[in-house]
């Protein structure tokens, strides 16, 4: 999405070499404008599949699968994280390991929400090395929900989450795929 690209450009900025910060349009203050041009493009690639539901997870997630509900006309449920390991039966719960922030969390869903009937698209802001990704298929899997696919704002794809997530035979389509970033050199796409 050549908008989204021109964003980052624009805006984004490299730090610790891999932490692209884009909290003036996505991750703090959001261009909601973009988010429904965003919605816009994912219902260009998903919108023949019959979604039942997008799934996302917190924080930064929902409000680009708020503007994708919209669109798809379907409920949006986001996955809450949890420090402490207190899950009760009613939920859905998966293991995520942040390598962002170095620990792990649990991520749940209650049980209502996610229906064996349901056709979920996942919606998120970032795809790095793929584990908030795959704690969310995992959460669909065990509701015995259909993965539609996934829909990432921006992937890095020097990481290898993209590549772990498509070889399960998952659809992943993501609005900006970058190839590499540097401080210094910038950034380059796909
Ligand atoms: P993963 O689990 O794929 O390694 O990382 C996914 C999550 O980590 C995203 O939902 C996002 O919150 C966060 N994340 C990973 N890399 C970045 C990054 O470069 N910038 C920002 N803002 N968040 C990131």
């Amino acid at each position: 999405m050549q908008l989204m690209k021109e964003r980052i450009l624009r805006e984004g900025k490299v730090k610790n070499g891999s932490i692209l910060k884009v909290d003036s349009f996505l991750n703090q203050q959001m261009d909601i404008e973009l988010f429904e041009k965003m919605a816009d493009e994912f219902w260009r690639l998903f919108g023949d599949c019959n979604v039942t539901k997008i799934l996302t997870i917190e924080a930064s997630g929902i409000g680009i699968a708020c503007l994708a509900g919209q669109r798809f006309k379907c409920p949006v449920v986001f996955a809450k994280k949890n420090k402490t390991s207190n899950i009760s039966d009613d939920v859905f719960s998966s293991l995520v390991h942040s390598f962002t922030h170095g620990k792990e969390y649990e991520i749940m869903v209650s049980r209502e929400y996610l229906l064996p009937s349901d056709r979920v698209l996942i919606i998120d802001d970032f795809l790095a090395n793929g584990a908030a990704l795959n704690g969310l298929i995992d959460l669909v899997r065990s509701a015995g929900a259909y993965i539609v696919g996934a829909g990432i704002a921006i992937e890095k794809a020097f990481q290898p989450g993209g590549d772990i997530i498509r070889n399960q035979g998952i659809r992943v389509e993501s609005l900006a795929r970058i190839k590499s970033m540097d401080e210094n050199d910038g950034i380059e796409f796909y």
